[in-house]
C-alpha cells in the first residue's frame, strides 16, 4: 500500500509567519457543553484512519461475543500491526533512517491501568506486549532491549519486520537524504482505538512504527500515556495521531479528556487541543496532528491541523469512515 502524503515535514522549522489560522466553516460550529456523567452506553468503537475499518471489525467481534473493551482494542489494532501492507504500524512499517523498524505502543483500561513499550524491535504485535507490561509487571513502560527481552520471556517470537517494499522505500529515500534535518518524514498513520463494551467500560490502544526515517532511538507520543492515549472511564477517552513531538508538548490526549470533563463535547475538546498546539508552536506549517475522542455517552469527534484526517466508527448499525474537522488545507 502506498502511504498517503499525510505528513511532509521537510519544512520542519520554517515558515514562521504561518499563524494566520483561517477556520473552515465547520470549525465555527456551536459547541454546546455536555454534562459529563458515567452512565453505561451502547457498545461503540472508534479508531484512526481508514485502516480502522478492518481493525474495528475484529474489535467488534470481540465485543459482540461479550468480550471486554480491553480485549477488543488489543485484538483490533493487532490486525493493523500484522498487515504487511500497512507501512506505518507493526510488520511492514517504514524503518528509521538506519533501516531499523522500531515500534511503540500503549494500552489503557477502564480502571486506569496502563502499559506501554517503546523502541521495540522484531516483535510483530507491540500492543500485546504493552498489555503484558500492564498485567505482568509493576511498571508502565519498557523500552528497547529490555522490552524485547520481556516480550521473549512472555512467549513472543522474534520476526524480521522490514518487508521488501519497506526496505525498497527506505533505500529510495536514502538516495536523497543528507542526514541534516532532525526528522525527515514522509508520512505516518498510527492506529489508535477507543472502545466501549457491553458493560459500559472503555479501553484504548495506540500502536505505530512512528515517523518514517526517524533518528535511531527516536520515540514519539505513541507509547506515552496521556500524550497519544488517555482513558478515564467516568468521562471518556482520547487518542492522537501525527507529529508525536507536538502531541507530547501539550500532553494532548489527557488534555482532551480533561476538556471533556469540563463539559466540552469530544469534537470541541479535540478542537481546543489542536488550537493549544498551534498556540504553543512558532509554526505548525506542514505538520499534522489529529485528535479523536469518544465520551461515555458514545459521542465522538475528531479534529486536526490539516485536512485528510479521518476515523472509523463502528456501532450496532454500521462501520463507516468519518472525516474529521480541520483548520488548514495542505495548499494553505
Ligand atoms: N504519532 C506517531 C509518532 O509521532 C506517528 C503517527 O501518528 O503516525 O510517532
Amino acid at each position: 500500500m502506498i502511504r498517503r502524503n499525510f505528513l511532509k515535514i521537510f519544512g520542519w522549522s520554517t515558515a514562521a509567519g504561518f499563524v494566520g489560522v483561517s477556520c473552515t466553516e465547520s470549525t465555527k460550529e456551536s459547541s454546546p457543553k455536555i454534562k459529563a456523567e458515567s452512565g453505561p452506553s451502547q457498545p461503540i468503537i472508534v479508531s484512526t484512519w481508514k485502516h480502522g475499518i478492518e481493525a474495528n471489525e475484529a474489535a467488534w467481534k470481540v465485543i459482540q461475543a461479550g468480550g471486554s473493551a480491553l480485549d477488543a482494542v488489543e485484538k483490533g489494532v493487532m490486525v493493523t500491526e500484522s498487515d504487511p501492507n500497512n507501512q506505518s504500524v507493526g510488520l511492514g512499517g517504514l524503518p528509521d533512517r538506519d533501516g531499523n523498524v522500531t515500534l511503540d505502543a500503549c494500552i489503557m483500561n477502564h480502571k486506569g491501568d496502563c502499559g506501554a513499550v517503546a523502541f521495540l524491535k522484531e516483535i510483530e504485535n507491540p500492543i500485546a506486549v504493552a498489555r503484558k507490561v500492564m498485567e505482568e509487571t509493576p511498571h508502565v513502560l519498557l523500552v528497547g532491549q529490555g522490552a524485547q527481552e520481556f516480550a521473549l520471556s512472555q512467549g513472543f517470537e522474534k520476526k524480521n519486520l522490514l518487508t521488501d517494499s519497506a526496505r525498497k522505500a527506505w533505500l529510495e529515500w536514502k538516495k536523497n537524504e543528507n542526514y541534516v534535518t532532525p526528522v525527515n518524514v514522509e508520512n505516518h498513520d498510527t492506529i489508535s482505538m477507543l472502545a466501549i463494551d457491553k458493560a459500559g467500560n472503555m479501553s484504548g490502544a495506540c500502536t505505530t512504527s512512528g515517523l518514517a526515517y526517524k533518528m535511531h532511538g527516536r520515540v514519539g507520543d505513541s507509547p506515552i500515556i496521556g500524550a497519544s492515549l488517555f482513558v478515564d472511564n467516568a468521562i471518556g477517552g482520547a487518542c492522537a495521531t501525527g507529529v508525536g513531538e507536538m502531541v507530547i508538548r501539550i500532553v494532548g490526549s489527557h488534555l482532551v479528556v480533561e476538556l471533556m470533563r469540563q463539559g466540552y463535547t469530544p469534537q470541541k475538546a479535540c478542537q481546543l487541543a489542536v488550537e493549544r498546539i498551534i498556540e504553543k508552536h512558532d509554526s505548525v506549517k506542514g505538520k499534522q496532528v489529529g485528535f479523536l475522542a469518544l465520551n461515555k455517552q458514545g459521542e465522538s469527534g475528531a479534529y486536526s491541523i490539516y485536512e485528510g484526517f479521518n476515523y472509523a466508527k463502528q456501532t450496532q448499525e454500521s462501520n463507516s469512515l468519518i472525516d474529521g474537522v480541520y483548520i488548514h488545507k495542505w495548499s494553505d
